[in-house]
């Protein structure tokens, strides 16, 4: 088990945190906003479009530049199974207009509230009001973090 830090609370930082713990890592988040997952719950005009459920290939003729650097992303953790993945943690999804994919409640907090129920389940930390001002790095190694004085 080796200890893992995430330095950002939104969707990218809790999923990396709920998959690090999933693999029997001690995890700590460090968020500077006093909860998690502030800007999800703006997304999608509050609803949140979790993904797209169109077939992986057509979701390389959307991105505007650059698809291949989305290719190993978009095959390790596909479009399925981001939806089977909140669908278990009891999330119903729908699809709509475009293929796109959202919470049937229609509310975005329903997705942070999933997550962090998974956290907790997972025991992960989470510091929140913490604003991570440097990562300690030492012979290519990470050694800690500096946390801002005003946290
Ligand atoms: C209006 C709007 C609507 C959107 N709608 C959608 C949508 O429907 N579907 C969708 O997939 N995407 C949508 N997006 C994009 C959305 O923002 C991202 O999908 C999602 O929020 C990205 O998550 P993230 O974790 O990468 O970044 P963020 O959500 O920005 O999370 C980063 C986190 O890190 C924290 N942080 C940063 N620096 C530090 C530090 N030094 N120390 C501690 N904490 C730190 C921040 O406070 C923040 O909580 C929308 C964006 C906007 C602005």
């Amino acid at each position: 088990m080796s200890k893992v830090i995430v330095v950002g609370g939104g969707a990218a930082g809790m999923m990396a945190a709920v998959f690090a713990a999933e693999n029997g890592h001690h995890v700590q988040i460090y968020e500077k906003n006093d909860r998690l997952g502030r800007k999800l719950f703006i997304t999608g005009k509050g609803r949140c479009n979790i993904t797209n459920a169109s077939d992986v290939e057509e979701l390389f003729q959307a991105v505007v530049s650059n698809p291949k650097f989305l290719y190993s992303a978009f095959y390790s953790f596909t479009n399925e199974q981001v939806i089977d993945f909140f669908e278990n943690l009891g999330v119903k999804t729908k699809v709509e207009r475009g293929n796109r994919v959202f919470p049937v409640s229609d509310h975005s907090s329903d997705i942070i509230g999933a997550l962090q129920r998974e956290l907790h389940r997972l025991g992960v930390q989470i510091s929140l009001c913490t604003e991570v001002e440097k990562i300690c790095v030492e012979n290519e190694k990470i050694t800690g973090i500096i946390i801002s004085d005003d946290s």
